[in-house]
């Protein structure tokens, strides 16, 4: 078994954007610029956009933090994205989800401009990643084929099955990983909770995408040796072995499954650290108009 190390594969991806900030500003041009929307104090949410500015700072961009009263209506969240989307200091930017209650996450979404979408969520990136052309990738989904790429995963012919259809990992990571790539060129299969017995699919995968959000889901019964386990849950459990009570762990089962796997991610240490490089890695292509060359 080998562990998939996402710290060690984000740190590279960290250095060689800060060689790109080093060369962009000896040559006097602008600095990629990211900003995060923040509404509201959800504990989780702070605690990613904080180290979203913090990968910012790492990498020598400039980063800007709005942050917004949990009250705020949804006419006065679409203009101060308005406004995000007008200032051109600004390469990209993100708006923190899940949003109070009272806003429509489609809206916010469909509201950033395709050019500065950076988390690859609005439609048309979506749609332009559907149709192979260039575009934002998902920061999960995109750090996880970067992932494979560094670990030279062979990936084409291979049966991957992914669990959960969320529109941020799930159906995005379906999507990338069936085109005509590499990595990708994979048969896919998207699990879901209607699903019906859901092992028949993970004992045939050689590669098993795990994003559903229930923490130890993945059992040795459910695979099939030498599958490679990519692990992209985050929960918080109650643990003994730590001061605050709590530890992450994620949808896989590690320590049951590790021994039968090719290759596996941990949690933490895994796809988290990747998700945040790789958003880093859009503003950069943002900041280049590498995307939208018209
Ligand atoms: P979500 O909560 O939006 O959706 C969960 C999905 O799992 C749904 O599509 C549902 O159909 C499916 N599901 C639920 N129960 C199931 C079952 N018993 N069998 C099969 N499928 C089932 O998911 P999400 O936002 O993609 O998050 C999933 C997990 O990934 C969470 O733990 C989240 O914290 C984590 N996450 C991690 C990162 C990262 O950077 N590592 C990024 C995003 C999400």
């Amino acid at each position: 078994m080998k562990l998939i190390d996402g710290r060690k594969v984000s740190e590279e991806i960290y250095q060689s954007l800060k060689i790109e900030v080093d060369k962009i500003k000896s040559a006097g041009g602008k600095v990629p610029h990211l900003a995060a929307v923040l509404v509201g104090n959800n504990p989780a949410s702070q605690t990613y956009v904080n180290a979203k500015v913090k990968a910012c700072e790492q990498v020598g961009f400039g980063s800007t933090l709005v942050k917004l009263d949990e009250s705020i209506s949804e006419i006065e969240l679409l203009a101060a994205i308005q406004k995000l989307n007008d200032n051109t200091e600004i390469d990209g930017f993100i708006v923190q989800l899940p949003l109070p209650k009272q806003i429509n996450e489609n809206k916010v979404t469909q509201a950033i401009l395709p050019q500065k979408d950076v988390d690859g969520f609005h439609p048309t990136n979506l749609g332009r990643m559907v149709l192979n052309l260039p575009s934002y990738l998902p920061a999960t989904p995109f750090g996880i084929v970067k992932l494979l790429e560094a670990y030279e995963i062979d990936t084409a012919g291979k049966h991957c099955v992914v669990i959960g259809r969320s529109h941020i990992v799930g159906s995005p990571m379906s999507i990338l990983l069936a085109r005509n790539s590499n990595p990708g060129n994979c048969t896919v299969t998207l699990c879901h909770s209607r699903t019906q017995n859901l092992s028949h699919y993970t004992q045939q995968a050689d590669i098993i995408i795990v994003a559903l959000g229930k923490p130890y889901f993945l059992k040795k019964e459910m695979i099939k040796e030498g599958v490679v386990v990519i692990d992209v849950g985050i929960s918080r459990v109650e643990s003994s072995s730590t001061k605050s009570g709590f530890k992450l762990a994620g949808d896989a089962d590690f320590d049951d499954i590790a021994e039968k796997c090719s290759y596996i991610t941990p949690v933490p240490g895994g796809v988290g650290p990747m998700t945040i490089a790789s958003l880093m890695f859009n503003t950069l292509l943002a900041n280049r108009k590498e995307i939208y060359k018209d």
